[in-house]
């Protein structure tokens, strides 16, 4: 019983039942997060991370010691020959875009393997304020996921000929599809490259850092991208994003973010490499709360009578739990609940609104160190069918724990559920 909280007792029977039910999984993700942690303190002594390179840098960047160790160290954990890791990518979608348009040229073709992006996504690829890959005579299609959420394999080997690029979207974003396990990457590298040896596979890895021993790289991607107000920014991050992948794709997407010839050897530092390589040597303990938060949500709200997406003790390669609520007046209590558990803004209360390019009003609840960042326990929701709330994050699991406790005594304070 918490002795700070007012949680009903049956609630709190409930969670516990709920930690019995998912210990299984808690221990596969304490090996992992055990596994990664090695991982990553291997690549900071590998790569000899000194003191100097936690410095700051102004003005034009040569010569950036740390920026570039960062880059190695980032390579080394991602299984990557390269990478590029940078303050200045402004989110996720930026980093991605960064790839895209790195990659592709008039004329070529960009194939999605995994239906369609990420909502933010539309503009990069079709938008028509001038500028999108669409503008620019790049070509895109798609391979729609198999009702059942599946990667449809067959349809690869049909149409993946004469794509540039394939790309592939590891998380389940804003659906109830499952999400692509690093093994499901790696049939669908190897679908590709057998009918197109040349084509370049892109994976949007966001929120997937971390959750698996292995990420795509490791297993054929050409590249990847992902931001670090995510999983690999460990919650300390405060702005950033990576791509990394092989050598020369790498150079290209540099080119695309600075310019060309200079690419990777400019853009100074400021004083973010501290909180960079903190962050991640702090992000597979981070990324493992947020994963023990996201499996004990799906055991728990299971208990409570709603369908969770993944179930708890399924294999996970994402930060992700769906719970579909039923109702708008239950997402909106559910934000509330996990609003009022946030270490931050507690006090504030989470309303619908309007939000710029969705089709339906959304509902976030964010308390956070960083603006935005969903590493740390964050819920949103379209307030349409079918009701389902996407939460992830959760800096340790005690705290990420009692925000969801407090999320189902808010059901229950509203009479959504009956204990
Ligand atoms: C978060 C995310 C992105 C990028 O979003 P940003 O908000 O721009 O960082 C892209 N794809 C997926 C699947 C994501 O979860």
């Amino acid at each position: 019983m918490s002795c700070y909280f007012n949680i009903d007792k049956k609630i709190e029977e409930i969670a516990q039942k709920a930690e019995e039910k998912a210990s299984e999984a808690f221990a596969r993700i304490d090996h992992t997060g055990r596994c990664n942690g090695e991982k990553v303190l291997k690549a900071f002594i590998d790569n000899r991370v000194g003191d100097m390179h936690l410095k700051g840098t102004t003005g034009y960047g040569y010569g950036d010691a740390g920026r570039d160790k960062l880059d190695a160290v980032y390579a080394q954990i991602l299984g990557a020959e390269d990478a590029l890791v940078r303050h200045t990518f402004v989110n996720g979608t930026h980093a991605i875009s960064t790839a895209l348009f790195g990659i592709l040229r008039p004329g070529d073709l960009m194939l999605s393997l995994t239906g369609k992006p990420y909502d933010t996504l539309n503009d990069v690829i079709f938008g028509e304020k001038g500028g999108s890959l669409t503008e620019f005579g790049i070509k895109y299609d798609q391979i729609d996921l198999l009702p059942d959420g599946r990667v449809n394999f067959g349809a690869i080997h049909e149409r993946a000929r004469s794509c540039k690029a394939a790309y592939i979207q590891r998380s389940r974003g804003y659906s109830l599809r499952p999400s692509i396990t690093v093994s499901e990457i790696s049939e669908m590298i190897e679908a590709v490259k057998r009918v197109n040896p040349d084509a370049v596979v892109i994976v949007d890895n966001c929120y997937g850092e971390l959750v698996e021993r292995v990420e795509p790289c490791d297993v054929g991607a050409d590249l990847i991208a992902g931001s670090l107000i995510k999983n690999l920014g460990g919650g300390i991050a405060p702005t950033g994003g990576y791509i990394a992948g092989r050598k020369d794709l790498v150079e290209l997407c540099s080119y695309r973010l600075t310019t060309v010839g200079t690419g990777k050897e400019v853009g100074c530092t400021l004083d973010m490499n501290r909180d960079m390589f903190l962050g991640l040597f702090m992000a597979p303990e981070t990324v493992k709360n947020a994963v023990k938060t996201a499996t004990f949500a799906s055991a728990f709200f299971d208990l409570l009578g709603f369908e969770t997406y993944p179930y708890c003790n399924e294999y996970r390669t994402d930060i992700i739990t769906a719970i579909k609520l039923g109702s708008r007046k239950a997402l909106i209590a559910f934000c509330e609940g996990i609003q009022s558990g946030s270490p931050v803004d507690s006090f504030v209360n989470p309303e619908p609104w309007d939000m710029p390019g969705y089709d339906s009003q959304v509902i976030m609840a964010a308390g956070a160190f960083t603006m935005g960042a969903s590493i740390e326990l964050s819920a949103d929701a379209p307030l349409r069918e079918p009701f389902a709330v996407w939460m992830q994050g959760g800096l340790t699991y005690d705290s990420g724990r009692m925000g969801l406790l407090l999320a189902a005594q808010r059901l229950a304070d509203k009479e959504i559920i009956t204990l």
